[in-house]
């Protein structure tokens, strides 16, 4: 039987992905000149179905970058002189703060506890310094399966209109909905909810943002935008991975994004109330306002038999991260996890004890 990746990234590749990549091949996409009219158009068809799926604001900028660690650094790089602040709840808001320390940026962070989130804005507004540049927040923090409410996210334009908003939408979008007017800078790589392999990122970039400077080389937002402008990028792109996620993004939009978000959320349930009544695994998130729809984390006393019997059934399910791999399984819920292959991960689950 072939396996299925619940991994939370790389994951499950979208069923039509094959298909897309073979087709590739046939047409030599790998071979063309990044300079030509066919990549031109191959370009402006990914970026017109992400403006589109995402609804992206048109006086915004749609950057390719290599990965989302590579959009923490341009972001800091480029809009940050001397203070941010960070919301840090797992290892992946974790590690955009240490970017911006290991940039020589006075980081300043607030923190919550291990499977928790944050909720109701006010409480935090003292924390974030007068002299902030960027206010970073991440809306589903993969390591921990906690998500981030749209509405906490949107409170902060409002608050603070002269900083910078980012958020990290990695492993939350396609499923996540938010209106990006109200934010700077939104960014994910695709091999999470979009099903691809990895090896690509996309950078979301708001007016306000591009005129706060521009560093870099290469991959500076002057940079980017001059070639971006013309439907190219300055460097030899992931050419592959462009044509495929246009290929994927109109796939999603035929599909529908309503119906995404409809059985992302009924297979979340069901596999929520599968670990609440579950006699050796527990929901990690205690918290229900916080439980992540698209990275479903549990709790088990030693997650290596239980990976083990999983996988036996080919269903490839991920370990908690970092010092939880032990502790904890996580597993993706994205677009390219049917409710068929969803049903099966349930009943093998409700076979563990
Ligand atoms: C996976 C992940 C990243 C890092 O993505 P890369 O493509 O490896 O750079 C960043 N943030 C979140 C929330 C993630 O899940």
């Amino acid at each position: 039987m072939e396996p299925i990746y619940f991994t939370p990234g790389p994951s499950q590749l979208y069923p039509t992905v094959r298909g897309h990549i073979e087709a590739a091949l046939d047409a030599h996409i790998p071979s063309i000149s990044h300079r030509s009219q066919q990549f031109i158009g191959i370009y402006r068809q990914t970026e017109e179905g992400l403006r589109e799926l995402l609804g992206i604001p048109d006086d915004y900028q749609v950057f390719f970058l290599s990965s989302a660690n590579e959009a923490w650094e341009r972001i800091i790089e480029n809009s940050v002189n001397k203070t941010s602040f960070h919301y840090v709840n797992g290892d992946f808001s974790r590690k955009f703060f240490d970017f911006a320390e290991n940039l020589g940026r006075n980081a300043v962070l607030a923190e919550a506890g291990n499977g928790e989130g944050f909720s109701e804005a006010s409480r935090y507004m003292h924390l974030i310094p007068h002299s902030a540049e960027l206010i970073a927040l991440c809306a589903n923090e993969t390591s921990t399966g906690v998500a981030t409410e749209a509405d906490f996210v949107l409170s902060h334009k409002k608050a603070h209109p002269q900083k910078l908003i980012s958020v990290d939408l990695v492993s939350a979008w396609p499923y996540y909905h938010l209106d990006l007017s109200q934010v700077d800078f939104a960014y994910f790589s695709v091999q999470k909810g979009f099903g691809m392999p990895a090896g690509l990122g996309v950078l979301i970039v708001s007016p306000q943002a591009m005129d706060k400077g521009s560093y870099g080389t290469y991959h500076s937002f002057k940079s980017l935008k001059s070639k971006a402008v013309k439907f190219q990028t300055p460097e030899t792109p992931n050419v592959l991975g462009i044509y495929l996620l246009g290929k994927v993004v109109k796939d999603f939009l035929d599909y529908g994004i309503q119906r995404i978000r409809k059985e992302t959320e009924e297979k979340a349930a069901l596999l929520y109330e599968t670990l609440s009544n579950h006699p050796a695994l527990t929901v990690s998130v205690y918290e229900p306002e916080w439980r992540s729809q698209t990275v479903i984390v549990a709790d088990c006393v030693d997650s290596a038999p239980m990976l083990a019997q999983l996988a036996e059934q080919g269903l490839i399910v991920g370990a908690g991260y970092g010092d939880r791999k032990r502790t904890q399984l996580r597993i993706a819920n994205f677009p390219a996890h049917s409710p068929e292959a969803m049903a099966r991960l349930i009943a093998a689950l409700n076979e563990l004890h």
